[in-house]
């Protein structure tokens, strides 16, 4: 068989443009074996490789386009007198096609670039919340065991805080050790306004002694570690009031929570 029709279609198919019938036919003249057609198509992949690595420009190098032009341009033959030949609109698709490629190459490419960036600052990110995440619950289960060690203590009891003033629908518990100290758990509380904190209370037979700041979640729940009153003495009443973010050493504002004495 002749094997002029398959010149230009090696070129047209390496850029992937070729269609429908055509392309049937070079794939099986392809798997027939032809050695023009397999030079014809490595040549055509390196110089789109060529292509590729140019950019940017985001056009194909003239030098480059001519090339091929050429090259395709004289593996026509004349036939004068006739109308255009396939080829010579296949010469002009092809160019067309190449400069789109390229372009298209390297648009993709600066597409796919900034998505990469994207997805490696939210990899970054989910790591950082992820390690977040970790320390924050490594830190609950530190409070956990802490309190399942207090409850095998028979002298730890549970104390029951009631919301009062500005919170009424709050409500908490004290897990207390008298040596050991405690926990309490809240729940219901408000978060506290920008600048503020609520200041845990240990109230005994002399002035409130402070026990430390904390700040509740968005559903008003919060945990607090109470340190032991010195030489274990007795604590008559919990109390939670709404102080300065760093805390005060005397009680200055409205109470939220308390145990009843
Ligand atoms: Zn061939």
């Amino acid at each position: 068989m002749n094997h002029e029709p398959y010149d230009t279609l090696a070129a047209t198919y390496a850029l992937g443009a070729l269609d429908g019938e055509e392309r049937v036919q070079f794939e099986r003249h392809l798997a027939d074996g032809c050695a023009v057609c397999e030079a014809a198509l490595r040549a055509s992949a390196e110089t789109l490789a060529a292509l590729a690595r140019s950019a940017p420009p985001m056009v194909p190098p003239p030098r480059v386009k001519e090339e091929l032009l050429h090259r395709i341009a004289t593996t026509a033959p004349a036939r004068d007198g006739r109308r255009p030949r396939p080829l010579v609109w296949a010469a002009g698709t092809v160019a067309a096609v190449i400069a789109v490629a390229a372009f298209t190459g390297a648009f993709v490419a600066a597409r796919y670039e900034g998505r990469l960036g994207q997805m490696a600052r939210e990899a970054a990110a989910l790591r950082a919340r992820v390690q977040r995440d970790e320390a924050a619950l490594q830190e609950q289960i530190a409070v956990y065991r802490n309190v399942v060690d207090l409850l095998r203590d028979p002298q730890t009891q549970i104390v029951t805080l009631r919301g009062l003033g500005p919170s009424p629908g709050a409500s908490g518990r004290v897990v207390w050790h008298p040596f050991n100290g405690g926990h309490v758990f809240v729940a219901n509380l408000p978060s506290a306004p920008t600048g503020k904190a609520y200041e845990m209370w240990t109230i005994g037979d002399a002035a409130p002694q402070p026990a430390g700041v904390f700040q509740v979640d968005t559903a008003g729940r919060g945990t607090h570690r109470i340190p032991p009153v010195e030489g274990g003495k007795p604590v008559k009443v919990f109390a939670v009031t709404l102080e300065p973010e760093g805390g005060v050493p005397a009680p200055t504002g409205p109470m939220v929570l308390a145990s009843s004495k």
